[in-house]
């Protein structure tokens, strides 16, 4: 579970997330949705550690990783990221590159890499290299990656963009159904209505650094807070 409060963060004075408060429960998807700039991605980098706010309190399963006298280190949040440049790395192969992370016996993250893998349909794909792989076969092993040390949380940032339009929708619902197996809280983020729609649990709508609306999705597409809202679900058909 992700819980944070009233998180505000600025560069040289300029705050571009003011007081956000939101939770996301452990196999829900919380998608944080707005027009280019509004804050999102900087919201998920305070989340995963990589940016100093101004102030917010940010807990995962009840326990403080950011607070007025705490600032616990990305690598210990228990965070998964999934980003749109989502590169494996290149001179491992796509086993390796799933058990980077893990820890246990060899023949303990040979079974989890092997279980992923399979789960992601790409269990052939064990000893390829990244450069044999497709895009969408690429989107999938970095899924698989990002799950393997179960993440408590995982923070994805417009994943599926990179993607073509055949591909895209297999993805969305394939990744919706290996978080939602492994209980993991999701933070999605995304510019696109229509995606939102489609993988939120729960929708908050982001406009210049606040949070001007938060509900089930069609909630906020039926009675959207205001004009501005209304128009951005407005071309969505
Ligand atoms: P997009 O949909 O285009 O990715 P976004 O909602 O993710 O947009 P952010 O990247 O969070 O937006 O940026 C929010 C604001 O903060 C923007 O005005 C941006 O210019 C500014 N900003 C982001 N990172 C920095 C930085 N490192 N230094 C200064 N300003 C920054
Ligand atoms: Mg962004």
């Amino acid at each position: 579970r992700l819980e944070i409060e009233h998180l505000t963060c600025a560069f040289d004075g300029q705050q571009v997330v003011r007081n956000v408060s939101l939770s996301v429960g452990a196999g829900d998807v919380l998608c944080l949705l707005g027009p280019s700039g509004c804050g999102k991605s900087t919201t998920l980098r305070a989340i995963a550690g990589v940016e100093s706010p101004q102030s917010g309190k940010i807990r995962i399963d009840g326990t403080e990783v950011l607070g007025p006298t705490t600032f616990v280190p990305p690598e210990k949040r228990g965070v998964g990221l999934i980003f749109q440049d989502f590169a494996l790395f290149p001179h491992l192969s796509v086993a390796d590159n799933i058990a980077f992370g893990l820890k246990g016996t060899k023949a303990a993250k040979r079974d989890r890499v092997r279980e992923l893998l399979d789960r992601v349909r790409m269990g052939r794909y064990i000893d390829a290299w990244p450069h044999e792989l497709s895009g969408g076969e690429q989107q999938r092993v970095a899924l698989a990656r990002a799950v393997a040390p179960r993440p408590q949380v995982m923070l994805m940032d417009e994943p599926f963009s990179g993607l073509d339009n055949r591909l895209r929708d297999g993805i969305r619902d394939e990744t919706l159904s290996v978080l939602k197996e492994e209980g993991t809280a999701v933070l999605l983020v995304t510019h696109e209505p229509e995606e939102a729609m489609r993988m939120a649990d729960e929708i908050a709508l982001m406009r210049r650094g606040d949070i001007v609306q938060m509900g089930a999705p069609y909630n906020i597409y039926n009675n959207p807070a205001d004009r501005a809202a209304a128009a951005f679900f407005s071309d969505i058909n």
